[in-house]
């Protein structure tokens, strides 16, 4: 299985000179390897992905949402295959957020968008999770808790011989969730991570939601994880200064890597 990264930074989309090389668009990552198409949050990056999957002619097509904050929804009014009669596109979330169908077309409603979310040509579900898991031909998605402002959840996706964490807005502190935290990610094969700070940032920054580098590095290094993936990149932080985390990051927990946009990472 291989995870494409479409959009990999948080809060707000930055493109521009600054934001070449690691991107610009907000949370959107694919699991590739199963026979349906399987997103995780529908940031702006969600509109390059749609595209691509037009391109491919996938028209059975699963996102999964960790939460309705702007930067992981913006990409939904914009993603190709809501648009197309012959695809059929179910969209999850948890028990640990908003209500999932009354947030996604309270999102669209008028004046916020032109076209309303009943009006997409493709066919939609909605699919609370609860707290359950889900299986979907050999991928088994988990969400679980994570400590966030107005709830938000993680999900941990097994398949393939494979385990993964995709954990784009958390924050570290809360004694509860940082235990169930660690206990979903032990042994896992990848941990994508809100590393949003640095952590003199942070001192500025408690309560908004989101961790460091060196957190996250900590969390890998005790989950016992393989690989780190560090992701929801800060809309301050420029190509320079991402290098430079990746640099400090990777003395903390060697298997570390940055996320980018376009990169595909096999598990
Ligand atoms: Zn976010
Ligand atoms: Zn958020």
């Amino acid at each position: 299985m291989e995870l494409r990264f479409w959009g990999v930074r948080g809060s707000v989309a930055v493109p521009g000179p600054s934001t070449l090389e690691y991107g610009g668009n907000t949370s959107c990552v694919e699991l590739k390897g199963g026979g349906d198409v399987i997103l995780f949050d529908g940031g702006t990056g969600l509109r390059a992905a749609g595209l691509d999957i037009a391109a491919r002619r996938a028209s059975r097509v699963h996102l999964f949402l960790t939460h309705f904050h702007w930067d992981h929804i913006q990409g939904i009014p914009f993603f190709a295959p809501l648009f197309d009669a012959a695809n059929h596109v179910t969209i999850y979330s948890s028990a640990y957020s908003a209500p999932l169908r009354e947030s996604l077309e309270g999102s669209m409603k008028t004046p916020y968008s032109p076209i309303r979310f009943d009006e997409f040509s493709s066919k939609v579900d909605f699919v609370d999770l609860g707290t359950g898991a889900v299986n979907l031909a050999g991928v088994s998605v988990q969400p679980f808790e994570v400590h966030h402002p107005q709830g938000a959840c993680a999900y941990r996706v097994e398949g393939g011989g494979a385990r993964f964490i995709y954990a784009p807005d958390r924050e570290h502190g809360d004694a509860r969730l940082d235990s169930l935290f660690l206990q979903h990610a032990r042994g896992a094969t990848a941990l994508v991570i809100s590393s949003q700070y640095t952590p003199e940032e942070y001192e500025t920054h408690r309560g908004w939601g989101h961790s460091t580098w060196l957190e996250s590095a900590r969390v890998a290094r005790e989950a016992g994880v393989q690989s780190l993936v560090l992701f929801h990149h800060d809309p301050s932080h420029s190509d320079d200064v991402l290098r430079r985390i990746e640099a400090d990051a990777r003395r903390e927990f060697a298997d570390t890597f940055l996320a980018k946009e376009g990169w595909a990472f096999e598990l």
